[in-house]
């Protein structure tokens, strides 16, 4: 078992993909969304993105990410903040936060106590530039 099953498994609930908004693409995530997609920046622009005062973020139908659908479409090709979702680093500095969490996002393993959560997740963090669930 990896570390990061031993803390999270996805149960493709699609609460993190719902909402008005959605995280935002930096530079690598809109490249990677176009590689995957095989289109280019503005064909991907028109099709899936909304870019506000120069903030790149997915297009929201019917109160969630344009590629959601039973699940993440554009799996490979989705921004890093999803891919990170719902490790959050700030985890490590408040209990409340992994509780707040925890509560929004089914798949985190609340059995296994937040003591020995962190150690797992520090763990990654350690040994990852970034985690990716
Ligand atoms: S990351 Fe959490 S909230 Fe998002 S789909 Fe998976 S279980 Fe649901
Ligand atoms: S890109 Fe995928 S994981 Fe990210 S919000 Fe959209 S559907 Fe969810």
């Amino acid at each position: 078992m990896s570390e990061v099953a031993k803390i999270f498994s996805c149960t493709r609930c699609g609460f993190c993909c719902k909402g008005e908004t959605t995280v935002s693409l930096d530079p690598a995530d809109q490249q990677r969304m176009c590689d995957v997609l095989g289109k280019s920046f503005e064909e991907v622009a028109s099709q899936f993105l909304r870019i506000t005062d120069g903030v790149v973020q997915m297009k929201v139908v019917d109160g969630h990410c344009v590629f959601f659908e039973e699940g993440c479409t554009v799996h490979t090709g989705r921004p890093w903040r999803c891919g990170e979702w719902p490790l959050h680093p700030s985890i490590l500095d408040d209990k409340n936060n992994f509780l707040t969490i925890s509560e929004s996002c089914p798949g985190i393993n609340v059995d296994i106590g937040y003591d020995a959560f962190c150690d797992i997740l520090l763990k990654i963090l350690d040994e990852n530039d970034r985690v990716k669930c």
